[in-house]
């Protein structure tokens, strides 16, 4: 049997063997930790905005590529993946919509982690959505997937260091795609649990549970909070006169001005059918009366137009304040009905605010 002498050269080339390996070792774990630090903040949020800004930002810094996009289908009315964020560009005005029927959508739904934009870019059936990406400078693309359907997908553009993407990069990216796939979906899930398709606004059970909420905190912390509670005005005339379809057109734009109306941090929801009760955190009752009045100026100076016609609507207001003698939120919620039943005896289209007493 012959043994190996080991010479200098050959432990020189062990060494750097094993240096080599301890480094790889090194950036897997550090990729591991990435990505659980990625999955830590996607997973601790279900809002769609601040999961999408985590996986921009994520994308960038670990696999260091100039620009990333995010298409994403939320919207569950609108069967287009929508361009939703992208961060590295020079404008950040693209607005890109793709259809659920196109190619690459059917592609991406296949079992596939990625694809290269090159490869897409040299088959003619592609030809459309090639174009359309081309803006974005596309590399790889990753689809998002929830329950093996795709629910949007990811688009990177080449490295800055001009190198290709490296196995370690593309498993990288694969997993945090597929933690994404999740989390967009249960932000979907959340979103159709608490929030009422017709308006945009939440639905009662949430604005329940909000409210106990802002009760409990605005006690603790000695902070005023405030209700509006708001009723359109004889609704049913309108759905007897123009149908029932004017009278959910007539919900649905409600849901927008109340949207447009308030601030961030208030809570609008759906309290009931053609109810509508708005939380106002830290908020005392001159901007409260204030931001029901121009609630209340908008619904009756806007054109309601449903198949051509004009439906005036105008709608009354009860607003109550955080007060010592609200033993419950459930009391402080009857006081602002209370007050908007006045609003209703006074003559409607007005704002009435609950007495302390
Ligand atoms: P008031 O000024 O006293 O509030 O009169 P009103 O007619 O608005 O009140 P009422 O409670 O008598 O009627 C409310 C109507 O709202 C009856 C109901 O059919 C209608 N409504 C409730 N939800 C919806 C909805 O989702 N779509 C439509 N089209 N109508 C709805
Ligand atoms: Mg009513
Ligand atoms: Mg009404």
């Amino acid at each position: 049997m012959s043994r190996k002498k080991i010479t200098d050269e050959n432990l020189k080339q062990t060494v750097t063997l094993a240096e080599e390996m301890f480094e790889n070792y090194e950036k897997k774990i550090l990729d591991l930790s990435n990505i659980l630090n990625f999955i830590k903040i996607i997973t601790s949020t279900l809002n769609i905005e601040k999961m999408v800004q985590a996986l921009l930002f994520s994308c960038q810094g670990n696999i260091l590529v100039s620009s990333v996009s995010i298409f994403l289908h939320v919207n569950l009315d609108d069967s287009n993946f929508m361009l939703k964020n992208s961060v590295g560009y020079e404008t950040d005005n693209f607005d890109i919509k793709i259809k659920k029927s196109d190619p690459l959508i059917k592609f991406l739904n296949t079992n596939i982690n990625y694809v290269f934009f090159k490869d897409i870019k040299i088959d003619e059936a592609y030809k459309t959505i090639v174009k359309k990406l081309t803006p974005l400078d596309p590399e790889i693309i990753l689809p998002f997937k929830a329950k093996l359907s795709l629910n949007g997908f990811l688009v990177l553009s080449k490295k800055l260091t001009g190198k290709d993407f490296t196995n370690s990069d593309l498993n990288f990216m694969t997993s945090i795609a597929e933690a994404a796939g999740i989390a967009i979906e249960n932000t979907r899930l959340y979103e159709m649990a608490t929030v009422d398709r017709m308006s945009t606004l939440y639905v009662n059970h949430y604005f329940k549970n909000r409210m106990a909420e802002e009760f409990s905190r605005s006690r603790r912390f000695k902070k005023p909070f405030s209700l509006i509670m708001m009723d359109i005005d004889h609704f049913k005339i309108v759905n007897d006169t123009y149908g029932h379809q004017a009278g959910d057109y007539v919900i649905k734009q409600i849901g927008r001005i109340i949207h447009e109306s308030i601030r961030q941090m208030d809570i609008p929801s759906r309290y009931g059918g053609e109810e509508f009760a708005i939380i106002l955190p830290e908020t005392g009752v001159s901007s409260t009366k204030m931001i029901a009045e121009r609630l209340r100026h908008t619904i009756e100076t806007f054109d309601f137009k449903f198949k051509n016609k004009s439906i005036k609507i105008t709608s009354s207001f009860g607003i109550s304040l955080l007060e010592k003698n609200f033993k419950t939120q459930e009391e402080m919620i009857q006081s602002a009905d209370q007050a908007l039943y006045y609003s209703k005896e006074l003559g409607r289209n007005m704002v009435t605010v609950a007495h302390p007493s």
